[in-house]
């Protein structure tokens, strides 16, 4: 991959981890504000249910943090835009629209119709 690619790869990843960590921030002074605020019975029930939505949200988003920080990770050592099974680069189009992707869209292609045989 050509420098400047990398370097506009680091960027976008950069920008993503950032908006990402400062949502995260938003939804854990979501969660501690809904444990004070709420008292009686009926509101602690709706706050349980949104508290586990918030929760999933917060599952999602530090998952997709680790992706974005391992992606990072193989920027800085030089196997960003590799497919892990493969070897072959991944696709720059492929990339920019998802810049955490590991596996070249040939290869998650497989491992999706696999998957899919395995659950049938
Ligand atoms: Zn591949």
């Amino acid at each position: 991959m050509k420098k400047k690619d990398i370097e506009f790869f680091r960027e976008l990843l950069t920008q993503q981890l950032d908006d990402l960590l400062r949502r995260s921030n938003d939804t854990v002074a979501q969660l501690k504000d809904q444990e004070s605020s709420y008292s009686d019975l009926i509101d602690q029930a709706s706050a349980y249910t949104d508290q586990n939505f918030l929760l999933r949200i917060k599952d999602r988003e530090s998952r997709l943090i680790n992706k974005i920080r391992s992606a990072l990770e193989r920027i800085e050592d030089g196997s960003f835009g590799i497919c892990e099974i493969c070897d072959e680069e991944i696709s720059i189009g492929r990339l920019k629209a998802r810049p955490v992707a590991t596996q070249c869209i040939e290869c998650k292609t497989k491992m999706e119709a696999l998957e899919k045989a395995a659950s049938f």
